[in-house]
């Protein structure tokens, strides 16, 4: 299938006009979900779990390997939709590497292992815990890895024995609707559906008294939303939500061998990436330095259309998001906190591009900081004390990830351990893996996803006891 032919399949005649965040140019209508559409694919996955979970988790595990192979023969396709969608660059650790991370996912969690667990074997009782599936589980998905994310909550899903009815953000359906028409062309129909919409098909969504279980990424006010309304039926809830991560460089690292990872740690995805490094506290001692070897860093990575295989930066995926990083810097600026890279975008563009733009010197309460941009803009504060650097960053509704940068991994283990967020890095920020727990703490949400405890939340415990 060519580039084209995946386009033409997965969209409408009429329907949303989707964008190309670079150029502004129309890609295609993509079909206009609502709540009529929303019920027929409740209806259609609720008649189709009890066929799935019966075919037993070998079966499922090696449909879900299945699905990892077609998305690895369509995945240039695949991944030229999400850059024009989304905007990332083809290159870099960006579209293909998205696509890449959905296979690899894919793979890594039709391979979990996942046994019956004997909590009591005394010789008079006999305890053991299962997971049985819980039946139609609603996702509702952001558009940073519109992808990858979407993979996080179907294929632990499925595994389980569920079946899903996935509700893509307004801003990159295309993608989600190509990756699932790619999938699903190895799987049993109505295992896995997709309906198209904004907040509202969401909202009705998560209210639906059909749907056992949300998975949901994306802002904390939206959380929110979605707990209030999944209260009536009591429906069980993941959620993934915003961020402000924090990374705290000590005064024994090294400025210039941590410059690159502190670079894609905070402008991965050009920003908009849940757990990127958000606001960066420096020791007094190195500030200059590492402020110096950042900006050297980041002068080298181009910035641009996704398509051309020079850039690894692209733009920001929607307006709304840029005007929110635009304002933010302004604000800096005005604040007197100093612009030592960027923060100049070019008026009048088709594309929404907001340069790499580092604020150095800059107020611990200044909003830049203590808010989540989710776009190119790093805020940098000096300190002097380690312990006013935690207390900084534990001073924040929310705790996604941290990052701790040292000479010593031991000794900044001992300042991880102090920060207040579901994962802290050491020397790095942001990486993940499919076989490790990710969730956050505070205002970011709470169950976990990847690795085996992943999988445990995708079903419901029971107890067989004699
Ligand atoms: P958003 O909350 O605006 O939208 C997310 C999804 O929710 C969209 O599909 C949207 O249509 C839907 N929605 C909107 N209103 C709804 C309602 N009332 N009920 C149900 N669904 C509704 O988020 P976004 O702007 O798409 O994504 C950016 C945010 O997502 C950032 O805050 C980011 O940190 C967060 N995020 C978190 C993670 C994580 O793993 N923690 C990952 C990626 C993004």
């Amino acid at each position: 299938m060519s580039d084209a032919d995946l386009l033409s399949t997965i969209s409408a005649d009429s329907g949303t006009p989707v964008h190309d965040p670079a150029t502004g140019e129309l890609i295609a209508h993509a079909p206009a979900g609502d709540v009529a559409t929303l019920e027929e694919a409740i209806s259609a996955a609720r008649a189709a779990q009890p066929a799935w979970a019966a075919l037993g988790d070998d079966k499922r595990c090696e449909l879900l390997n299945a699905a990892a192979d077609a998305i690895e023969r369509h995945a240039e396709e695949l991944a030229v939709l999400l850059s024009r969608e989304q905007g990332k660059p083809l290159n870099g650790p960006n579209a293909r590497f998205e696509v890449g991370g959905c296979v690899g996912w894919l793979r890594t969690t039709a391979a979990l292992p996942l046994e019956p667990e004997v909590i009591v074997d005394d010789g008079e009782k006999h305890a053991v815990l299962e997971y049985r599936p819980i039946g139609v589980v609603g996702a509702i998905g952001p558009w940073n890895w519109p992808m990858m994310i979407a993979v996080w909550q179907f294929a632990p899903a499925l595994r389980m024995g569920n079946t899903v009815v996935m509700k893509p953000s307004e801003n990159t359906p295309l993608s989600v609707l190509a990756l699932a028409h790619v999938v699903n062309s190895v799987l049993p129909d109505d295992v896995f559906r997709i309906v198209t919409g904004d907040g509202e098909v969401g909202a009705a969504l998560s209210a639906h008294p059909d749907i056992d279980k949300i998975m949901f990424t994306g802002s904390t006010p939206t959380g929110k939303a979605i707990m209030r309304s999944a209260a009536d039926n009591l429906v069980r809830l993941t959620l993934e939500l915003g961020g402000n991560d924090a990374g705290i460089v000590l005064p024994d690292a090294d400025p210039a061998a941590i410059a690159e990872g502190l670079f894609w740690g905070a402008f991965i995805n050009t920003g908009q990436t849940c757990a990127a490094l958000k606001r960066l506290y420096v020791h007094e001692d190195i500030y200059d330095a590492v402020v110096e070897n950042l900006v050297a860093v980041a002068r080298q990575m181009p910035m641009g259309v996704g398509l051309d295989e020079n850039n690894v930066l692209g733009p920001l995926q929607n307006r709304a998001q840029y005007d929110i990083v635009a304002g933010l810097v302004e604000a800096a600026r005005e604040s007197g906190a100093r612009i030592v890279l960027g923060g100049d975008p070019e008026a009048d563009q088709p594309g929404n591009f907001y340069p790499t733009t580092i604020v150095a010197d800059i107020d611990p309460d200044n909003e830049l900081v203590t808010t989540e941009q989710f776009g190119p803009a790093l805020p940098i504060v000096r300190y002097s004390d380690v312990d006013d650097a935690i207390r900084m960053a534990n001073d924040s509704p929310v705790g996604l990830g941290g990052s701790v940068w040292s000479s010593d991994p031991e000794g900044a283990r001992d300042v991880a351990r102090r920060i207040q967020a579901g994962t802290v890095w050491i020397n790095n920020h942001g990486a993940i893996d499919p076989r490790v727990p990710f969730g956050g703490i505070k205002e970011s949400g709470y169950g976990i996803e990847f690795g085996v405890q992943g999988l445990k939340g995708l079903g419901v415990p029971q107890v067989i006891m004699n």
